[in-house]
């Protein structure tokens, strides 16, 4: 009997906890899969808003790794300290691995030092350590002016800034502070979701409905104690600044020399790198469409059919759908959804679905068919 083929697959977020888990499930007995990740947990993205607003603690929402239990998989928290893409070796602050197939899915670094002021003046909401110091900010806060700000022309989960502003203005509202207070996007993008008018002129009604302001295609470039500096000239005042930073592609994944334009530039079809037997997919890969959870998840199905064909004789794989439906927060425990095939026609296709109860309901699922998929938990 042949060895197992070994495939080290880097980050274990939406794309590599979908990948492990297709891989482990279709091709038992023949793949010996390694999965790394610094962390001892998965926090879903939509998680961290949970914890900003207090509906649940970090505690409850952290996934911990060591309850995957799957055959040919073995999980190790260990931190990813080079790549090299020529002979698919990694090497970790624990031990060195070598791979027959190696895929990258380390997401992306969030980089609030490039915004001078940022970290002294604001705060920033995406990160995992970020959501129970918002927390906190949010829990203090006596009302006033708040602006929330995207600070790159390039971010994951493009309807989060606006679900941070529908909860933050439900919060204030419970609180009895929303007489005393403004919310206020300030963004780069020309509209919330620059691919469909209907889902933007969708958000944009629910912002107005709630007088929440907005100034879209703004780019903020640095902040003073109270005041955000934006790049047409204008100063806008705020008491609380709550940032999205700017992204970048991982220290590891550049210094590999796996970027060309920033990122991993991948064959849309096969997530292959320009290098042999070396696949990126999520965040961290260069596809012409959004990043986000739903999508590194998508990508992640592909190229294990990819895989199974190539390593098991599965059935000629399809190319890379770009299909997704995501979920919209929009204040008073209503979500909207969002559906949008990426790739399919010559320009994207989008369907919104208004903010109801159902759609609560509907995320609730999502969340839960990840959670039993993937760890197994109930
Ligand atoms: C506030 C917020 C809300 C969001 N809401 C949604 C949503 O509702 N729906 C949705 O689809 N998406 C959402 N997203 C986006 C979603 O979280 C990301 O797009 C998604 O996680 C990307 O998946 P990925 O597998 O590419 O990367 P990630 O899930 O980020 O996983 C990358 C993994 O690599 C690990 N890693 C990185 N560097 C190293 C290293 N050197 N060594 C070891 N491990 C390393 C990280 O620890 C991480 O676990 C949201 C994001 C945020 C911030």
């Amino acid at each position: 009997m042949s060895e197992p083929t070994r495939i080290v697959i880097l980050g274990a977020g939406f794309g590599g906890l979908e990948l492990s888990t297709a891989l482990c499930t279709a091709l038992a007995g023949t793949v010996d899969v390694t999965l790394i990740d610094q962390h001892d947990a998965f926090v879903f993205g939509f998680s961290k808003l949970d914890v900003m607003f207090g509906r649940q603690t970090m505690d409850e929402v952290s996934l911990r790794y060591s309850g995957i239990a799957r055959p040919g998989l073995t999980f190790r928290q260990e931190t990813v300290q080079s790549i090299d893409p020529v002979n698919k070796r990694v090497v970790t602050d624990s031990g060195t691995y070598d791979a027959d197939i190696l895929v990258v899915a380390l997401g992306a670094d969030l980089a609030p030092e490039t915004t001078p002021g940022l970290l002294e003046h604001g705060h920033e909401f995406y990160s995992v350590a970020a959501a129970p110091a918002v927390r906190e900010v949010i829990e203090n806060f006596a009302g006033g002016r708040v602006v929330i700000g995207v600070l790159g022309g390039f971010f994951k989960c493009p309807p989060a800034p606006y679900e941070m502003a529908f909860l933050l203005r439900d919060h204030l509202e419970r609180v009895g502070l929303w007489e005393q207070s403004s919310i206020s996007i300030v963004t780069p993008m020309p509209k919330p979701i620059p691919i469909s008018d209907d889902v933007s002129n969708g958000i944009i009604g629910a912002l107005d409905a709630v007088g929440i302001s907005y100034s879209h295609g703004t780019w903020t470039d640095r902040l003073e104690p109270g005041i955000a500096h934006l790049r047409d000239g204008r100063e806008v005042p705020f008491d609380l600044f709550l940032g999205v930073p700017v992204h970048v592609a991982p220290g590891v994944v550049v210094d590999a020399g796996l970027t060309d334009d920033g990122w991993i530039a991948v064959d849309q079809n096969t997530f292959a790198t320009k290098f042999a037997d070396v696949y990126a997919i999520g965040d961290v890969a260069s596809v012409p469409v959004p990043r986000a959870g739903v999508i590194a998840e998508g990508e992640a199905r592909t190229l294990a059919e990819v895989l199974i064909h190539r390593l098991g004789g599965g059935p000629e794989p399809a190319p890379f759908p770009g299909e997704i439906m995501c979920y919209i927060e929009m204040g008073a425990d209503r979500i909207g959804r969002v559906n949008v095939n990426f790739l399919s026609g010559p320009a994207p296709v989008a369907r919104y679905t208004p903010p109801s109860l159902e759609g609560s309901a509907e995320k609730g699922e999502f969340g839960a068919t990840r959670r039993a998929r993937w760890f197994g938990l109930a």
